[in-house]
């Protein structure tokens, strides 16, 4: 999963993508305003972490314009402690959650779960697809009750696949899930890891759907 997170205390701005990094994410970061709407725009995020007092442009505009581009994915908003107005402000522009500062990392975290679970219509931070169990809390997954270790490029793969159960995904969307923007993204490396981690699935269980890319499930 993508992830783009948009603050302009730079202290916390690393925090947050330590820890999002840690947690299995491909993180985009944003200091300022301006490029925090491009990157959203253009790099397809899963979610959004958005500083509502951000430099260049401020975090409201940057969301009523996603939303008013049709952009969907869900946003959490980081708005100052107590400012009950800009919790309705940023809930108005668009906004699916927030949290005053300061939070814990923790809290951010389960927060952010939450809202790709919802987004992926998952209630259950246990994706379950046949045999296969995908703990997103606990970033491991079991086969048929087995647990199996997974690097995490195999663990972010599967996760893109399985959050999508039924959907074909294709290997530049794949790749935009598993790599963050500075690192080369190399679509052919993908095959790759779907070949490792077909050894460690049920046959089967990754379908390659010729000249579209790869699917869990059944369509
Ligand atoms: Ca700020």
């Amino acid at each position: 999963m993508r992830i783009l997170v948009a603050e302009d205390d730079p202290r916390l701005l690393v925090q947050l993508g330590d820890a999002l990094q840690a947690a299995g994410y491909a993180v985009d970061l944003a200091d300022q305003g301006t490029n925090a709407e491009h990157l959203g725009s253009t790099t397809a995020p899963d979610a959004v972490v958005l500083d509502l007092g951000l430099p260049g442009r401020d975090g409201l505009s940057v969301l009523r314009h996603w939303r008013a581009q049709g952009l969907q994915m869900p946003v959490l908003i980081l708005t100052a402690r107590g400012s009950w107005q800009d919790k309705v402000h940023g809930i108005d522009a668009g906004a699916d959650d927030y949290l005053a500062k300061p939070f814990q990392m923790e809290e951010l975290l389960a927060r952010l779960r939450a809202l790709l679970r919802r987004s992926a219509g998952q209630a259950n931070p246990v994706i379950t697809v046949g045999p296969v169990a995908l703990d997103t809390r606990a970033c491991s997954l079991q086969v048929d009750g087995r647990p199996v270790d997974l690097t995490g490029h195999e663990y972010r793969l599967l996760n893109a696949l399985m959050h999508r159960t039924g959907t074909v995904l294709s290997r530049t969307e794949l790749a935009e899930r598993l790599y963050d923007q500075d690192s080369e993204r190399d679509s052919n490396t993908i095959d790759v890891f779907i070949a490792r981690l077909r050894r460690k699935l049920p046959e089967g269980f990754i379908t390659t759907v010729r000249g579209m890319g790869f699917r869990v499930g059944a369509p």
